[in-house]
């Protein structure tokens, strides 16, 4: 099958199969003038795929960052408001003749952990992908939850710190606002009076740089309270810290351990634990494949 993973800043692409294979990537960036121009793009490159597979397509699917709606229309992202509305799975399905399935970043992240990393074998299981922002997605009995706008609606907006910085969403204090990647790296630049990465963040906590360190364990700390309060509602088996949150290190993955075991309910603590992903970079696209061979999940 063909999988897309259009993302805030790059869109990719790759051939990929039943056991999580991936083949011919490719990679280009979102940014368009309008939704028309970047569905075209996209459509080129996904024909290229076709011509390159060796075997007969099963079909394609696309993991989108935002709200999408079961017929595969984008209906919000903060991020790319002039994809808005864009009818993605008609587009698509009628230029590259395959049946097209879209579905949001936040499940297509926990869908690749559930098949192919440490959801594996689990009844109850939820993945927090932290990276532009805080995606929340849940299986419950081999099954994606969806509550609001087809997934988790907005539950990495949990409120974790009431005097906390304002969010982008308008409210204040939440998870997203105090532990995305993207804010992480806002914050340190900001401390350090210059730009940097998100990369340069965790070597500088792993080298044990004490603000780097100090900004790491209060992130992970929220962590651990929005996993907590989550655990409190869902009652899951496991907890995975999935996307750039995944790769921050063990002064991040420590503190949010720590604080998830001190605010969470004996009862959800009982049977919840807190890991780290392990379907790697490409998960996106490894959840974009298995909402097509996995298609009882969704
Ligand atoms: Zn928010």
């Amino acid at each position: 099958m063909i999988a897309v993973d259009i993302g805030g800043g790059t869109t990719k692409l790759a051939l990929v199969n039943r056991e999580g294979t991936l083949e011919q990537w490719s990679a280009f960036p979102t940014a368009s003038p309008d939704a028309d121009v970047f569905l075209a793009r996209t459509l080129a490159a996904i024909c290229d795929l076709q011509e390159k597979a060796r075997v007969p397509l099963h079909g394609l699917a696309v993991s989108a960052a935002g709200f999408v709606s079961a017929g595969g229309v984008l209906t919000f992202n903060a991020n790319l408001p002039w994809l808005e509305g864009a009818r993605i799975g008609e587009v698509l399905e009628r230029g590259a003749k395959l049946p097209v399935h879209v579905e949001a970043d936040s499940n297509a992240a926990c869908l690749a952990e559930y098949v192919f990393g440490s959801g594996c074998g689990t009844n109850r299981f939820l993945c927090l992908t932290g990276g532009t922002g805080l995606g929340v997605g849940m299986i419950a009995e081999n099954k994606l939850l969806r509550i609001a706008h087809g997934c988790m609606g907005d539950a990495g907006h949990v409120i974790v710190a009431p005097d906390g910085p304002a969010c982008s969403c308008g409210g204040r204090g939440c998870a997203e606002a105090l532990v995305s990647t993207a804010v992480l790296r806002q914050r340190y630049g900001a401390m350090l009076c210059q730009e940097v990465s998100f990369r340069q963040l965790v070597e500088d906590s792993l080298r044990a740089a004490s603000a780097a360190c100090l900004l790491m364990e209060e992130a992970g700390r929220a962590l651990g309270v929005a996993a907590a309060s989550l655990a409190s509602i869902f009652f899951p088996d496991r907890i995975a810290v999935a996307g750039g949150l995944a790769h921050a290190g063990e002064t991040f993955f420590r503190a949010a351990e720590q604080s998830f075991r001190s605010h969470v309910g004996s009862l959800p603590a009982s049977r919840a634990t807190l890991a780290l992903a392990n379907s790697g970079a490409h998960a996106p696209l490894l959840g974009a494949a298995a909402c097509l061979f996995y298609p009882e999940l969704l």
